[in-house]
């Protein structure tokens, strides 16, 4: 059996980050998270280990926050939280990704040259909750669905985990049923995303079998995987290695693809799983 692992895999920069600082600090303080550091349950297992505590509440915040450090997750979060997390707790470790922060600038940015925001993102995911928190929410809106937009100078974003050829469709539609007097088209996808979709279309497409292994709610471990699956109807999405002990996976050749939560330690196991059974 050959294995083909893609060359962008595991953690990306931001989450990277955000995870080997959040393990660094805890060896010195009492430790919490504001919502999911990412959106993976193996890498919140780990972490509850190291003894790194995680709320969700923003009005139940922990008991001892005044001798407490918190961190803001890779995905950031909105300036109201922020401002509540830095009133009550000792301290607070910004470690929003520095690419979803430019992507708040722009948006600050364009507003103030008086554009409307069209953002194609989800508008439940915590990126985008955190940009709204950090911008003229009047001023803007968060949709995957192109629509009637009642403003004549718009500007569109993405949110940086979107795949780029959807991205691109609805920006064309967007245009085709609107009439703008000034548009501007930004697109704020994360190019580490971007490689890593590149590399998912190569994969699957020599490949016999795909695995593709990210967190149940990773939206861009989604992504990849709907892209595998298009090319190579064996494309298969695993959230946790173990998955793969009774798998029925066929082929010589098998491609392996991650998310971007995705840690190296499933990825070893993973391939330690692979080697261990008698696949193709
Ligand atoms: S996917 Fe890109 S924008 Fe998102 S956390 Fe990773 S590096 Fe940052």
């Amino acid at each position: 059996m050959k294995i083909i692992l893609a060359e962008e895999i595991g953690f990306c920069y931001g989450v990277k980050r955000a995870y080997e600082n959040a393990v660094l600090y805890s060896e010195k303080n009492n430790i919490y998270i504001y919502g999911e550091l990412v959106h993976n349950s193996d890498v919140i297992k780990k972490l509850e280990e190291d003894g790194i505590k995680m709320f969700t509440d923003i009005d139940n915040l922990p008991e001892d926050s005044k001798e407490s450090t918190v961190i803001i997750r890779a995905h950031g979060i909105s300036f109201n939280e922020e401002k509540i997390l830095r009133e009550n707790f000792s301290e607070v470790v910004d470690m929003t990704c520095p690419i979803v922060k430019n992507v708040i600038k722009i948006a600050r940015e364009l507003q103030d040259k008086g554009y409307f925001l069209v953002i194609y993102g989800d508008v439940q995911h915590p990126e985008m909750r955190g940009l709204k928190g950090n911008t003229d929410e009047k001023m803007l809106i968060i949709t995957k669905e192109p629509q009637i937009i009642f403003h004549q100078k718009v500007a569109v974003m993405s949110q940086t985990t979107v795949a780029e050829k959807k991205f691109e469709d609805f920006s064309d539609k967007l245009i085709e049923i609107n009439k703008f007097s000034d548009i501007i088209i930004k697109n704020t996808i994360c190019k580490e995303t971007v490689k890593r979709e590149k590399e998912a279309v190569k994969i699957a497409s020599v490949s016999d079998s795909v695995i593709v292994m990210g967190g149940k709610n990773s939206s861009n471990t989604k992504k990849l995987f709907e892209i595998s699956k298009k090319i190579n109807k064996n494309t298969f999405y695993i959230v946790s290695p173990d998955e793969t002990e009774n798998f029925n996976i066929k082929g010589e050749t098998i491609g392996i693809i991650t998310g971007a939560s995705t840690p190296s330690w499933d990825i070893k196991k993973l391939l330690a799983n692979l080697d261990k059974s008698n696949f193709s």
